[in-house]
């Protein structure tokens, strides 16, 4: 009898050894929170970096129930998996139109750019194109026109939807928020448009005089706590988790990970972790990181790998191999602690992790 083997390139692979579990209830909670303080104001989500790195396939249809209408992402990229879930009408790019082939995009799909300079409202006019948005520059000098560039005759011909600006300090108490907050004035009574956005997350807290008609979250809504007027509102959404792959027996004097900067002074049952900075926990976690098992600390020994993390396991003897336990993310915590910026947190972690909705329900 001839058996003929599949195609091993059709094989499924086995359930990952890393998981990026969603607290979707504490996101929808963070989104109503975020639209509770923006007042009168509408309240969207920044989901560019695939939602910072939790999944736009998980986050999109979690905020869309919750009532969320405006999407922003920065990548044209980006936009196939938002407008899986969302009318393409209701998202933005916000790294805007920058050839023939995203004005074509963007026509095809129905799908807003935001324009970010005259040379961008000129390729959208000439294209015939509808309704877009229009970022200007207020301070931060990154994208969007000029304040000199808002009598241009250009922007009185084509269809303003948002017009946006940014916060370069949202997250300090600066001068530069109420000058902002000034020139966007300007930018309003200047430039025609149907709704003016100016707050991101941390902008939300500097009051109602920063909420104009639709204000774009991002951070906060993954539990980032960009300002202390979030803490206790605000909770954690993402839950990273590593199986453990060996249990060893260290001996006092045995050497840990590569170039041995941590030596056992005592008997420790060490887990060896299938995580490393490969997928964004990265070596400045050596030594100092921690997970947990069960509410139980595990210290991470000695260097962080590419692919693996060895930790000790002392206060969790039932923990063994195939155990799932938590890397220590609580962002304002985790971000004091490693000098990594809460964002950078959640857009670190790698593709390695599984973001499958079958371990969605976390409570
Ligand atoms: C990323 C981004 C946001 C969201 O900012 P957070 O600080 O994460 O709330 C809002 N607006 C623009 C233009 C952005 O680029």
């Amino acid at each position: 009898m001839v058996t003929t083997l599949p195609d091993p390139a059709l094989v499924p692979p086995p359930p990952a050894a890393l998981r990026l579990r969603l607290d979707a209830a504490a996101l929808a909670e963070n989104w109503r929170a975020l639209a509770r303080m923006s007042g009168a104001a509408a309240t969207g989500a920044a989901v560019k970096a695939d939602a910072y790195g939790l999944g736009a396939a998980r986050v999109v249809p979690t905020l869309a129930a919750a009532g969320c209408r405006d999407w922003f992402v920065a990548h044209w990229s980006e936009v196939p998996d938002v407008i899986a879930h969302v009318p393409a009408g209701q998202v933005a790019v916000l790294h805007g139109p920058l050839n023939a082939a995203d004005v074509a995009f963007a026509l095809r799909t129905g799908v807003r750019p935001v324009l970010n300079s005259l040379e961008q409202v000129a390729r959208w006019h000439e294209a015939g194109g509808g309704a877009c948005h229009v970022m200007v520059d207020t301070g931060m000098n990154r994208l969007g026109l000029a304040m000199a560039d808002l009598g241009h005759p250009l922007l009185a011909r084509i269809d303003i939807d948002l017009v946006l600006s940014h916060l370069a300090s949202a997250d300090e108490d600066t001068a530069q928020n109420a000058q902002q907050l000034a020139r966007f004035a300007q930018v309003r009574s200047a430039l025609p448009g149907r709704r003016y956005s100016l707050a991101n997350s941390a902008g939300i807290a500097l009051g109602a005089d920063y909420h104009a008609d639709l204000t774009r979250p991002g951070i906060a809504l993954y539990g980032g706590i960009p300002r202390r007027d979030f803490a206790g509102t605000i909770g954690q959404t993402a839950y990273p988790e590593a199986a453990v792959v060996q249990v060893r027996a260290l001996q006092p004097g045995d050497r840990v990970g590569y170039n041995a900067t941590f030596v056992a002074d005592r008997p420790i049952r060490a887990g060896i972790l299938a995580t490393g900075y490969a997928d964004g926990y990265l070596r400045c976690w050596s030594n100092i990181g921690a997970f947990s098992f069960r509410d139980k600390i595990l210290p991470v020994l000695g260097r962080v790998s590419m692919d693996l993390v060895i930790v000790d396991l002392s206060a969790a003897p039932e923990c063994g191999e195939g155990d799932w336990v938590a890397i220590d993310y609580a962002l304002p915590a985790a971000s004091a602690a490693s000098g990594l910026s809460q964002y950078e947190l959640l857009t670190l972690l790698g593709r390695r992790f599984s973001r499958s909705a079958d371990f969605n329900a976390i409570r």
